[in-house]
């Protein structure tokens, strides 16, 4: 497994490598191809505000939405 705080991951449509920018202390992100409902609720928020969800671009433009905690 590779660390996203390294500020690049694999596009989970195409493969390629895509520049991310996540928090360094990020904690079990998923990565997907498109939102999901249910990753959108379970990330809404604990109130704690250390939940997200951010979108990036692979250099092919697919979208990669990134769920993660930090
Ligand atoms: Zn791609």
């Amino acid at each position: 497994m590779e660390s996203l705080t390294r500020g690049s991951m694999a596009c989970p449509v195409c493969g390629t490598e895509a520049s991310v920018g996540l928090p360094r202390s990020t904690t079990d992100p998923i990565v997907t191809s498109e939102p999901s409902p249910d990753l959108d609720a379970a990330y809404a928020g604990d109130g704690s505000g250390r939940q997200k969800r951010r979108q990036f671009r692979c250099p092919n433009g697919h979208s990669l939405y990134v769920y993660f905690e930090f």
